[in-house]
């Protein structure tokens, strides 16, 4: 009998889903980098799921239930998800909270005087939350994950800090292959469908010609679609592209008749499967995308 149990004790600190706290995470990128730092001990939750519009969601009634249960919260700041604030107070004030727009060690981007607006709430919203889209900065955010899940699961402490370390290997790794990928592709020639690639570009030298919507992916207006119009037909802007599994209609609008070429980009990873591998199969996918799109 002694043997049996002991036996069972074994398994359980084997696999370590017993005890494994319970993560929430907001969108599917940060979920991917949760996944990677909790490999082996358990699955975060997803509360975005593939195909929503991050910033403009409403929360369901399951993930009311899954908020209120969780240990710990990992989200990227009120600034991408703003429906998300009064749920995580009033639903998990008592879970650890990871906010990875304020964590340090990183610097986030400022958005253009005219680019951040009111909202209805009254706020304004000053930095470009898109910052997942640098490698550099999700590699910061993996080192704070790490530190948040250690100090509410010490007991995991280990395995979370060599996760962590096999995660930021292949964050360099794939940061070199995109950076390689797009050398020398011209900058200032494409269109993004919303202002979601600001790191992206920073990082690897690859600024956009501008965005059809704002960053925070409201409908553009009539002045800044004619502008767009205008630079197309000049041959200044050569590649357009729409939200992927989104209408094509501004994109249409922007290359008809032009030389223009089309594709299809995002942000958040929405065609693809959540999990570890996610973060990585989204970054390659919006290179893969800007150099076919991009490529004369
Ligand atoms: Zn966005």
């Amino acid at each position: 009998m002694r043997h049996i149990f002991t036996t069972m004790l074994i398994l359980t600190a084997t696999t370590g889903h017993a005890d494994a706290p319970r993560v929430v995470a907001d969108i599917a990128p940060i979920h991917s980098l949760v996944a990677q730092v909790m490999e082996g001990v358990g699955q975060p939750d997803l509360i975005v799921p593939p195909g929503a519009d991050a910033h403009h969601m409403a929360l369901r009634p399951s993930d009311a239930s899954t908020l209120s249960q969780a240990d710990v919260v990992i989200w990227v700041g009120a600034e991408l998800t703003p429906w998300l604030t009064d749920p995580l107070a009033t639903l998990a004030p008592a879970a650890a909270t990871l906010t990875l727009l304020d964590a340090p060690g990183w610097t986030p981007r400022t958005l253009p005087e005219d680019a951040g607006h009111a909202t209805e709430a009254g706020h304004h919203h000053d930095y470009d939350p898109h910052a997942w889209l640098d490698p550099e900065v999700a590699m910061v955010w993996v080192g704070a994950i790490r530190d948040t899940l250690s100090t509410t699961d010490p007991d995991h402490a280990t395995a979370y800090a060599a996760n962590a370390d096999r995660a930021l290997r292949g964050l360099t790794a794939l940061r070199k292959t995109i950076a390689a990928d797009l050398a020398g592709l011209p900058g200032g020639t494409w269109i993004a469908p919303h202002a979601a690639f600001g790191y992206f570009e920073n990082r690897f030298d690859l600024p956009s010609g501008g965005a059809i919507s704002d960053s925070e992916a409201e409908d553009p207006g009539p002045a800044h679609l004619s502008d767009l119009r205008h630079r197309a037909e000049a041959g200044e802007i050569t590649c357009v592209l729409s939200e992927t599994n989104e209408p094509t209609r501004y994109a249409d609008l922007l290359t008809d008749g032009t030389e223009a070429r089309q594709g299809t980009i995002d942000d958040t990873g929405v065609t693809l499967t959540p999990g570890a591998t996610l973060y990585a199969d989204l970054l390659t996918g919006i290179a893969a995308t800007l150099k076919g799109c991009i490529q004369p």
